[in-house]
Parts: C-alpha cells; structure tokens; sequence
C-alpha cells in the first residue's frame, strides 16, 4: 500500500502517522537529508494520506491510492495539490514560481479537505523567493500543508529554519539500497548491488549510472589517461565533454554525469595525495593502485592539491548550474597544465 512506497524510513512513517492521528500536523516542514533517499517520495506519501477521500484512509493514516484523491495527485492534476521544484535551465529558484503556489495555497480547498504543496530543490532559493516564502508562513492558510525540501539546513535563512519543523533524513541502510538496486533490475543480485554501492559511496543514482559498463569504461580510461606524464589534457577534456553529454538530453541527468565524473577524479587525485603522505587509501577498484601510484610519483605534491582543488572547484559549478562543457573543459586544462 501507499506507505509500503517508502522505503527505509519506517520509524519517521510511524511518527507522522502519530502526529496525524493526535491533530497535530505542522503547517509547514523542511525536510533535509542526502539526495536519493526518498524525501519527495515520503512528502508525497504524506500530502496523498492528507487528501485522501477513502473514508478508510484517515482510520488507516495511510492514503488509498485508488480514490480519485489519490490518482490526481499521481497525475499532478489535483486542484489542491501542487507540486514544484526549479526549471531546468535556472541556477536560482524563481520567485515568480513561488508566488503563484503561495496564491494557490491561500485559496479554499477545491475539494474539501486540504491543500498541499511540495517544493523541491529548496537549496536553490534566493533571498528574495525566501522572502515570498516567509510572507505565506506568518499566516499559514488553514487546512494547508506545505514541505520544503532541501539537502542542509544550513543552507535556508535561518528564519524559514525557525518557522519550519525539521525532519531530518538519514542515509538508507546498505542492505536497504542493495535490495533496491535487484528490485529495479539495475543488479543482478545482492553482492553485484553492494559492489556498486561500493563504487558510488553509496548514492543510488548514482550506482544506478555506475551498472552501466560504459560507465566503467569511461571511468578506467579517464583515470588511466590522467595519471600519465604529460597528460593529454585536450582529449580528457572530449572524453569527460563526452560522458557526461553524449546520447542525453535532459540537463539534470547531464549534470548528474559530470558531477559522477567529477567524483570519480577527486577521489582519485585524494587516494595520490594520501599515497604521496606514506597512507593506503582505501580503493573503491582495486585496478585504481597503479594509476594512482603513477600519479603519485610523477606529480608534485603541491600540483596534485592544485588539481584537487580546482576539481572541487568545478565539482561546486556544476552544483551551481554553471554552464557545464565550458566547467569540463576549464578543469581539464587545468588539470592538464598542474600535472
Ligand atoms: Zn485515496
């Protein structure tokens, strides 16, 4: 059933259940934790429990998903549910956009019940959409439901901090991602699911992009054409252009790319530092030690922290929305020049 769609965050499902049981849902949450957890997923969960015309449902504390409740809002045409999140081709999130859901929400429910409105991507906010924010949460509407989510709270003014309840997400269990990973068919069983984990420091999304070989490949060529004297700097540049570009049209998914290659060269240029200062760092592939002992030797140390850092650098820009072949080809100069 509905509930059953979020996984691993059983004890958090029971407390709201419980909140909403004794009446005392806020008006207004911030829901942070690490990407890929599930956040929208529960906030969805918790507007359809909230919406729900099954009679059943507010026994259960658990939405129906059957009622016509519950299929507009998987539909995203319920008139009292709204649902947004930054437009593709914008680095901050737009106030117009906030203000029309601030308008909708102080409307009277449509159908009676309440209002709900999910706003992704909450890092993104300016001051000024902040603001429009704040403005709805001196008098929320009642009947009205509204979830933020971020990934930090330190990254939202401290006064929406104040005037939001925090719920914090924690990190999904191992076994729980593995199980996830051989349930979607992205692995063919639990050990391949906890390699990929492994390999992606236990991000789905991106253990989802590292089960594809091309993936692998790309990641063994890249660092191996690294860790070579006199690196060819213009085609590592094509190389990461063409990972995280080629074949993909959606520009979250691109940005995804680069920012998993990026991952890849910063623990990468991390493990030669710590090999440079007598450490063994732990390798996610154990085919990582002799490019990394490469490197190691033939880059000085204070070239190698030059690369780290501006592979920081381009790792924040692409965070930032920065225009992502012109990041790419900046860093691999970079890079190129520092080795
Ligand atoms: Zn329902």
């Amino acid at each position: 059933m509905s509930w059953a769609a979020v996984k691993g965050h059983e004890k958090l499902v029971a407390s709201f259940q419980n909140v909403i049981r004794r009446g005392r849902l806020a008006h207004a949450y911030l829901f942070v934790g690490p990407p890929g957890v599930g956040k929208k997923r529960f906030a969805v969960e918790l507007a359809k429990t909230m919406l729900c015309e099954d009679p059943a449902a507010s026994v259960r504390l658990e939405a129906c998903d059957q009622c016509s409740a519950c299929v507009q809002i998987a539909a995203l045409t319920h008139p009292d549910y709204q649902q947004i999140g930054i437009p593709e081709d914008k680095h901050e999130f737009p106030i117009d956009l906030m203000q029309d859901l601030i308008s909708h929400l102080a409307l009277k429910p449509a159908r009676g019940k309440h209002r709900a409105a999910i706003v992704d991507d909450a890092d993104t906010f300016n001051d000024e959409t902040a603001n429009c924010f704040l403005k709805s949460l001196e008098e929320p509407p009642p009947m009205s439901l509204l979830i933020l989510i971020g990934t930090n709270p330190d990254r939202q003014l401290p006064t929406i901090r104040s005037r939001c309840q925090l719920i914090r997400f924690a990190g999904l269990p191992e076994e729980v991602m593995a199980a996830h990973l051989v349930q979607e068919g992205v692995a063919p069983a639990l050990d391949a699911a906890r390699q990929l984990l492994q390999l992606s420091s236990r991000n789905l999304a991106d253990a989802r992009l590292l089960a594809d070989p091309a993936t692998r490949t790309f990641r063994r060529e890249f660092l191996d054409g690294l860790s070579q004297p006199n690196a060819d700097s213009v085609g590592l540049g094509q190389k990461l252009v063409k990972f995280a570009d080629e074949g993909v049209k959606e520009s979250a998914v691109k940005r995804q790319r680069a920012a998993l290659a990026l991952k890849f060269v910063i623990d990468f240029l991390r493990a030669a530092i710590l090999t440079q200062n007598g450490g063994q760092p732990p390798l996610a592939d154990p085919q990582d030690a002799k490019a990394v002992r490469r490197l190691a030797e033939s880059v000085p140390p204070d070239a190698l922290l030059r690369m780290l850092d501006r592979s920081l650098e381009a790792d924040y820009q692409v965070g930032r929305r920065l225009q992502l072949v012109l990041i790419l080809e900046a860093l691999t100069d970079a890079l190129g020049q520092a080795a």
